[in-house]
């Protein structure tokens, strides 16, 4: 039996997601994104979290995701966010999700995968109005649309763009992007049949930039405690905790050479506690000699190589420490927190990869 349990604070999710509603009001509706197993914290189970805080819809990144969602008998608009390819448009159809289109040449296998089983279905265009990444830049959106309105099996439900830096207050494109794209929905707003739902705004968008919350928004990060960027101070909690327990504590003299390549050696007579966790648990090796934990509520540091199953933490002065004893590495213990923010910027990541990381390896547990 592992030692290393991922906690998921089911209390905080809701708080957090209270935050958004909070933020946008109840005239905005919320696609609570929930890919990736939701950002590591469990895909159906943080879903459901959501479902009774009022989330209207669901955003993911696969077909499998999606059919989980239905499996687990949530009857929300689920929209596919990362484009689909031919061979998933029946399981699309029958599961009742909403494929975002970003390419002309899936919208055919659409269409007749629905007509075939006698269903409307709702689709969203993806247009790239600056994110430049996915999407149809807007010079071809009027033909896409006119290609979706030829066929009666497919409805156009939504119109979305993305953002790339609304995590910053003073980010320099957000507003340009945002006119963009309200100029090219007005443009083809005398096109369309039924005026589709309007969104644009991540996280950074919810809580930095009001104007982008248009009709829908599409929190992730900031759901699960994780800020982003300049997003902190909203009363987030995170909602994840990765904890160990300490297998051995150890002696050792100064100019002690420790772990791998020793890389560190002692500058003093120190007392180690080893942890039975390591790169293999996603612990990232880039935190050898950079992270902290905690340790009877106390900041120690991480020393020497992470390594696949084993972690060294320097708990010299503390007294006490015994072998049993929890080692927090994510999260609060005693009157202290580790946030993923702190920890992203002992790997030089952002706090997202931390989530998917440490919630993605370690058995999860829901409180
Ligand atoms: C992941 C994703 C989001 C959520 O972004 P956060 O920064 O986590 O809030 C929103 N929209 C799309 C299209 C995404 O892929």
């Amino acid at each position: 039996m592992s030692h290393n349990v991922v906690e998921i604070d089911c209390a905080a999710l809701a708080h957090n997601f209270s935050l958004v509603r909070r933020q946008v009001g109840e005239g905005v509706r919320i696609m609570a994104v929930v890919k990736a197993d939701a950002y590591g914290h469990g895909l159906v189970e943080a879903a459901r979290v959501f479902d009774r805080a009022g989330a209207e819809a669901f955003g993911v990144a696969t077909v499998e995701e999606g059919a989980a969602l239905r499996r687990a008998g949530l009857s929300q608009e689920v929209v596919v966010l990362v484009g689909i390819l031919a061979d998933a448009v029946d399981e699309v159809v029958l599961q009742r999700l909403s494929p975002v289109i970003l390419e002309p040449s899936i919208i055919l296998p659409l269409a007749m995968a629905a007509a075939h089983q006698g269903r409307e279905l709702g689709v969203h265009l993806k247009l790239d109005v600056g994110m430049g990444r996915a999407g149809l830049p807007p010079m071809e959106s009027e033909a896409v649309l006119r290609r979706i309105r030829d066929y009666p099996s497919l409805r156009l439900d939504g119109l979305m763009a993305h953002l790339p830096s609304s995590d910053r207050r003073d980010s320099p494109d957000t507003a340009g992007i945002l006119a963009t794209f309200r100029e090219v929905v007005a443009d083809l707003g005398t096109k369309l049949p039924a005026r589709p739902c309007l969104h644009l705004a991540n996280s950074g968008g919810v809580f930095l930039h009001p104007g982008t919350h248009l009709d829908m928004v599409r929190p992730g990060i900031s759901l699960y405690g994780g800020g982003p960027g300049e997003v902190r101070d909203t009363g987030q909690r995170q909602a994840m905790r990765f904890s160990t327990r300490i297998v051995q504590v150890r002696r050792v003299g100064a100019n002690t050479g420790l772990g791998y390549d020793h890389t560190f050696i002692t500058q003093r007579p120190s007392t180690l506690a080893v942890l039975p966790v390591g790169y293999g648990d996603n612990y990232s090796r880039r935190l050898s000699s950079r992270a902290e934990v905690l340790i009877h509520g106390r900041r120690v540091p991480v020393i020497g190589r992470v390594s696949m199953n084993l972690t060294l933490a320097d708990v010299t002065g503390i007294e006490g420490v015994a072998v049993g004893d929890e080692a927090v590495l994510l999260g609060g213990q005693g009157g202290e927190t580790i946030s993923a923010i702190e920890v992203a910027g002992w790997m030089e990541s952002i706090s997202y990869e931390v989530f998917c990381l440490f919630g993605g390896r370690t058995k999860r547990v829901y409180v």
